[in-house]
């Protein structure tokens, strides 16, 4: 197992002109550590499946540095040890599933259990479909079982759960934690920004080709909402019907910012607790009460809007 603090892969200064003169990454830094989900957002044509590629030796830097496992992301070995999960992926459709997945087990010397792998894809039940007669969904969660297929110490996934109904979606999302917590990298690019939020140890906010944003979600939700000293522990959203003023409030631990709509006023804090069990001394007809967390989507529209 590799230790926790571990760089797998990384990109140092890198950057991708296409033939079209179209700078699709742009002297862009990216670190990968072992262990972690790290989750790459940001809008279409920002650079994700790029960087990817870059990081998968499909695609060469047209200057700069891509190591993964400390060498070339072409050298056989590298390979051996990544797995992969392209947007566009597809395999023969007059293959079943069970001979898909066993083809891939063969590439490598140490593959995951067969069993494993139908469940980690939730593909029980389908082995001997045709790959052509599956729905969307089904042919996605056979290229995940793929990705996992050599067990690999470093996977790529990009958007995996396009298209996926909820069940699916979250026994993917159990695997991922899973791959993690066996010590795994994944590197996960997604527009499901929930997904991010309840996966990524790590997020990378990318913009034409740039990195303009990276932390944890608590510390991207902060940034994102200009409150960059809240950045440790993240902020929480108290609204209730209250007879405190707002001065009164603002005052209060930890307190951001405080606004009123209507009868309900909504205080922004870094530590609601505190905040919470003075107003609720201060004021014994405090009621509505809701403590909301904020929404990585709302951090992610300014910090992509202000580029
Ligand atoms: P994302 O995955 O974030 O949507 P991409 O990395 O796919 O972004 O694309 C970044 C930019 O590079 C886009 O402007 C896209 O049109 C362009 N691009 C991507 N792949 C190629 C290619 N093979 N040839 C030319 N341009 C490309
Ligand atoms: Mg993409």
């Amino acid at each position: 197992m590799l230790s926790a603090t571990q760089t797998v892969a990384s990109l140092e200064n890198t950057t991708k002109r296409y033939k079209n003169g179209v700078t699709a990454v742009d002297h862009l830094s990216l670190h990968l550590s072992s262990g972690q989900v790290i989750a790459l957002l940001g809008p279409n044509g920002a650079g994700k499946s790029t960087a990817v590629k870059l990081m998968m030796g499909l695609s060469a830097p047209t200057s700069g540095t891509v190591s993964v496992f400390g060498s070339d992301p072409r050298n056989p070995h590298t390979r051996l040890r990544t797995g992969v999960m392209l947007q566009v992926g597809r395999a023969p459709e007059m293959l079943r599933v069970r001979e898909h997945i066993n083809i891939f087990r063969g590439y490598y010397s140490n593959p995951m259990p067969y069993e494993d792998l139908m469940k980690a894809a939730a593909l029980e039940g389908l082995e001997d479909r045709f790959f052509g007669q599956l729905s969307g969904g089904q042919k996605q969660r056979v290229l995940f079982a793929i990705a996992l297929a050599g067990d690999p110490d470093l996977v790529f996934l990009d958007e995996p759960t396009v298209g996926l109904d909820i069940e699916s979606r979250r026994a993917i999302w159990a695997e991922i934690r899973a791959l993690a917590a066996r010590g795994k990298t994944v590197l996960l690019t997604t527009h499901y920004l929930e997904e991010a939020d309840a996966l990524a140890h790590r997020i990378i906010v990318m913009n034409k080709g740039r990195v303009i944003c990276a932390g944890t979600p608590a510390e991207v939700k902060s940034m994102g909402a200009g409150y960059p000293s809240a950045t440790a522990n993240g902020f929480k959203i108290v609204r209730c019907a209250t007879t405190l003023t707002a001065d009164h409030l603002q005052a209060m631990p930890g307190v951001l910012a405080v606004s009123t709509t209507g009868h309900l006023t909504e205080i922004t804090t870094e530590q609601p607790e505190a905040a919470l069990r003075e107003m609720l001394v201060l004021d014994r007809s405090l009621s509505a009460l809701e403590v909301e967390c904020p929404a990585l989507e709302d951090a992610f529209l300014t910090l992509t809007a202000e580029n």
